[in-house]
């Protein structure tokens, strides 16, 4: 072969490989595997260095490791993203809201290129990588917390949403001290949750969710919090914290009011 064919060869093969954004790539870790389209390599190599970071994360909090390995898709649009939720959930013509960028259960985590978040998504900023770092961190909570739970897809939950975003919020270090803060201002202006199915709601979910856990952590140990991964409903939980729904609450509120520091221990 001439070197004038072998230039041609290389050329032909170049623009194989940059034709189309839907060829699938596959990075192979330990505990994940990475999957994306070709149009988000340089995404592909910022997430995956943030799954270090969080794996480690979760060594540091738990003392423990995933239990099983995951896989992670980046999607590179939101219409492939809500086309996997639908089939995941069960739920033909589901169309995702725009702050939905990401989610995790014990097998998945599923995230939408931040490539795209700009026009794609609502209040995230993509520009602010250590907001989407902990994200990331976020969703890998929820995978190790499906690896350790009856229900790893959190299908068959009762009434933990609290503790299943709080966790996450916690140990992501997503509880940073304004989020914390503004959880204490509105526990001081209002009489706050009285219910533990109140606490996922509204503008405070993230504060008042991780601040609950926060308080569970502070209180009882890493231990118990580490225990209360492997229950499906908040019956089992407060059995295990011997306390009732009311007190736990009453508690953490009064403990919130009290505390001007977050004191974040991640
Ligand atoms: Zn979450």
């Amino acid at each position: 072969m001439n070197t004038l064919k072998l230039s041609i060869l290389v050329i032909l093969v170049l623009n194989l490989s940059g034709w189309g954004q839907s060829a699938n790539l596959i990075e192979k870790f330990e505990k994940y595997r990475i999957h994306y389209d070709s149009i988000d390599v340089s995404q592909a190599k910022q997430i995956t260095s943030w799954l270090q970071d969080g794996q480690q994360n979760i060594r540091s909090v738990f003392n423990k490791d995933f239990k099983r390995s995951f896989d992670i898709f980046i999607f590179s649009d939101r219409d492939s993203l809500d086309k996997q939720w639908q089939k995941d959930w069960n739920m033909p013509g589901f169309k995702s809201q725009c702050w939905m960028v990401a989610s995790g259960i014990a097998h998945r985590l599923d995230i939408l290129s931040p490539r795209v978040w700009q026009a794609q998504a609502c209040e995230h900023d993509v520009r602010d990588t250590t907001a989407t770092r902990k994200i990331v961190f976020h969703e890998m909570i929820h995978v190790f917390h499906g690896q350790h739970n009856p229900s790893p897809t959190f299908e068959h939950i009762d009434n933990i949403d609290w503790f299943v975003e709080g966790i996450a919020v916690y140990s992501s270090g997503q509880l940073d001290q304004s989020r914390y803060a503004d959880a204490q201002d509105f526990l001081i202006k209002n009489e706050g949750p009285n219910t533990l199915s109140e606490i996922w709601k509204g503008e405070n979910r993230y504060g008042l969710a991780g601040s609950i856990v926060k308080f569970i952590d502070d209180r009882y140990g890493r231990k118990v919090l580490f225990d209360m991964l492997a229950y499906t409903s908040a019956t089992e939980m407060l059995n295990h914290l011997s306390i009732s729904e009311k007190e736990l609450l009453l508690l953490w509120k009064t403990a919130v009011r009290s505390n001007s520091s977050v004191q974040n221990k991640f």
